[in-house]
């Protein structure tokens, strides 16, 4: 085996790497920006090499600085994670030139595959069933259209050169064509250099489903069954679950042995992934109908390995080591095996309920369930626990560097419906404090009548929005009750530590046996009045809406648990609550002025404790200012200066970590000015143009 790899990556998947070559006794070498001089992958291995400025293309897309770290610290092979230089042919190449093993496929592989519309051809070839479509050389924009036209609508263009869910646009009829290939073409050209398209019909309510394949250099391949992830934003993955619900093995077998000859027709060594678009005319209740279609082939390991990995209880790290070092395959096709049901959930740095922006900022609290790191022995689920593939810590920042996922949870249980309670109840216990996450979305989700009845298709989360948006699973009552509660027991541990200004009971006597707490939820205002009970008699607590009518009223009871949680019991409930100050230090919680952020098993929510005086009329808006929301590159606009506009009117694109943002305007007004043009980098806040207010 290999004494020495460098990964050539970061975050969660080079830790990942990193934890199973500690096991199998290879040292490793970790690369590291400017950003991330202090991460958890560098920690993670044995040795670090400085390789650059925070940018990728400035440190983690620069081979030459990446293959002269190999040679520096005697590395004898380069793992590349996925994204980066993962799917690129010419580093495979210079890797093998440098006299380095790159641990994937082959460079000529890669190739074959880059191009969704060569390797649709290709495919086609080895008899691997294709989506109707035209992925011929001749880009002529009316030979394009009359191809469209007898595919027939609605139909999808494709960069053949796009990734991550990019350069893609749906065409609904003859009369739009033109224009959306306009337009793909030039997000193609401005993404991936290459303005290349090929045209799709376009699949309604597919399923994606992939194939998990693995060859080897002695010409074996071998298909670790499926995951499905048609859980998607935006056309990216947010929910992988394994096996896929209502799979027959007859059609596992029939889609596995199609992914081995897709991966036999390119000479594949090592793990790749075969993606299919899955067509379900009978609806979700008929598998036996389903029709599956090869999409693309991703050579590399995949964000969603884990679920794979807990149902077949086979590490894939190992495996892609053991291949690259010339070894044959571990298992035979026969030999491998489906236990149980595995999910994963993508936890990002986004807000879902503002069309996914992604944010950025500090994790002050990331609290998360008992799990298991990457272990060997905990690979198929022998334990309850999840597993939490991260790589970062409590007061890491989350830059717009790089992508937004800040940890995967994966959870496996004998049974898909065990699997989601596991992940439910992983999720109810991950806190993070300190920037916008998914968690609570991806708990909707996993809620949903729909998902829980495996009602799965690429449009479920647009369709369930209902349920999944601007939810609110705690409601008023409870959040002020923990947001009062959480103060007492503040004061009263303060008092403890001795300091008598602080022992707000103390002084009950003597000023009032009221108090009254100001509150922002859910951008409204809430008041609470606490009558403080005699001596061991409970408080009584009455919370209303709009500062007058009351909603709940009845007596509070709570106690601090051991770790810190409340036990809180009002208005009828009964329930554990864990509240943390966002934006300062925990130790200085500060009653008055803060954001509380309360979890509870029910979901989470924030509730903003104001002082009334101090916050009158703050939230003036800001004019015509229209800003930059994360730091990024500005698309396009849709507006030009004199411009009239309405109110939610899309004005501008922005794209940062992976997503793209639209700006809309905030008002009616005139377009008095664009600040930027299409391409240029802006900082967080930047002013992107001005608008004239009528
Ligand atoms: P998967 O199918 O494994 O989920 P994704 O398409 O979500 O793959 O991408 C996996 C990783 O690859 C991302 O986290 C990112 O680092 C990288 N990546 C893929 N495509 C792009 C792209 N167009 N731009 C930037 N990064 C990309
Ligand atoms: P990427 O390289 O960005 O991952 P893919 O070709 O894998 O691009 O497609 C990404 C997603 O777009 C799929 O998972 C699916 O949700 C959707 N998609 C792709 N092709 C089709 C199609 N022909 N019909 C319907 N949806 C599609
Ligand atoms: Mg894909």
């Amino acid at each position: 085996m290999f004494q020495k790899i460098l990964i050539a990556n970061r975050g969660e998947i080079a830790c990942r790497v990193a934890a199973t070559a500690r096991r199998m006794g290879v040292k490793t070498v970790a690369v590291y920006s400017d950003a991330d001089a202090h991460a958890k992958h560098v920690a993670a291995c044995d040795e670090a090499v400085h390789i650059g400025g925070s940018a990728p293309k400035d440190s983690y897309l620069r081979w030459e600085r990446i293959l002269e770290a190999a040679r520096a610290t005697g590395a004898q092979a380069i793992h590349p994670g996925y994204g980066f230089l993962s799917e690129n042919e010419d580093f495979a190449r210079a890797c093998a030139e440098a006299g380095l093993v790159f641990i994937g496929p082959p460079a000529s592989a890669i190739a074959d595959m880059g191009l969704k519309a060569e390797s649709k051809r290709l495919m086609d070839k080895a008899g691997v069933p294709l989506v109707p479509g035209y992925q011929g050389e001749d880009q002529d924009p009316q030979l394009l259209q009359r191809e469209a036209d007898r595919i027939g609508y609605p139909v999808l263009i494709k960069a053949s050169a796009g990734g991550g869910g990019k350069g893609m646009r749906l065409v609904e009829n003859s009369e739009d064509f033109a224009a959306a290939l306009d337009s793909c073409k030039r997000e193609a050209i401005n993404s991936f250099g290459n303005a290349a398209v090929l045209v799709e019909k376009y699949v309604l309510r597919p399923r994606h489903i992939e194939i998990q394949v693995f060859g080897d250099t002695q010409g074996n391949v071998v298909y670790l069954f499926e995951r499905d992830c048609s859980v998607q934003r935006r056309h990216q993955k947010v929910l992988e679950e394994a096996p896929a619900p209502g799979m027959t093995p007859e059609l596992r077998r029939r889609m596995g042995e199609a992914a081995v000859a897709a991966a036999k027709a390119v000479g594949y060594v090592g793990a790749g992934t075969v993606e299919f678009i899955v067509e379900q005319p009978g609806g979700y209740d008929q598998p036996e109908a389903m029709k599956f279609y090869f999409m693309e082939m991703n050579t590399r390991l995949q964000v969603e390995h884990p679920v794979t990995e807990a149902i077949t209880g086979e590490d894939l790290v190992e495996w892609q080591l053991r291949v690259a070092f010339g070894e044959p395959l571990p298992k035979r096709q026969d030999e491998l095996a489906i236990t149980g049901h595995a999910v994963e959930a993508r936890i990002c740095a986004e807000n879902p309920d503002n069309q996914f922006l992604p944010a950025t900022g500090t994790l002050a609290v990331y609290a998360k369930p008992e799990c298991t790191a990457f272990e060997r022995e905990n690979l198929q689920g022998t334990s309850a626990r999840p597993r939490i593939d991260d790589g970062v810590r409590c007061g890491d920042a989350i830059s717009p560097f790089y992508d937004s996922m800040i940890a995967k949870l994966i959870v496996h249980g004998e049974t898909r419906e065990q699997a989601l309670a596991r992940l439910d109840d992983a999720l109810a216990q991950t806190h993070i404090v300190g920037l916008a996450t998914n968690v609570q979305f991806l708990r909707h989700v996993v809620k949903s009548d729909a998902f829980r009845r495996a009602q799965l298709d690429t449009a479920l989360i647009q369709r369930e929005a209902a349920v999944l948006f601007d939810q609110d699973r705690v409601g008023l009552p409870l959040a002020a009750a923990a947001a009062v509660a959480q103060t007492l027991a503040r004061e009263q541990a303060g008092a403890v530590a001795g300091d008598p200004f602080s022992q707000r009971d103390g002084w009950r006597g003597l000023l009032a046996s009221h108090r009254r707490f100001d509150f922002d939820y859910r951008s409204q205002p809430a008041t609470a009045w606490l009558r403080y009970g005699q001596a061991g008699a409970a408080h009584h607590l009455s919370v209303g809406a709009d500062g007058s009518e009351n909603v709940s009223a009845s007596d509070l009871a709570f106690a601090v648990l051991p770790d810190g949680a409340l036990e809180l019991q009002f208005a009828g409930q009964r329930t554990r609550a864990r509240v943390y100050a966002q934006g300062e230090a925990l130790e200085v919680f500060t009653p008055q002025g803060a954001t509380l952020e309360v979890f509870t098993p029910q979901g989470a929510t924030r509730i903003a404790v104001v002082d009334p005086l101090a916050h009158a009329g703050e939230t003036a808006s800001e004019g015509g200012r229209l800003t930059a929301p994360m730091p990024g590159k500005v698309v396009s606009f849709a507006v030009q200066a004199g411009d009239q506009v309405s109110k939610g009117q899309p004005l501008a694109v922005m794209e940062a970590m992976k997503m793209e943002h639209t700006i809309a305007a905030p008002a009616d007004g005139v377009v008095a000015e664009l600040l930027y043009a299409p391409g240029d980098q802006v900082a967080e806040g930047a002013e992107l143009l001005r608008l004239t207010q009528e």
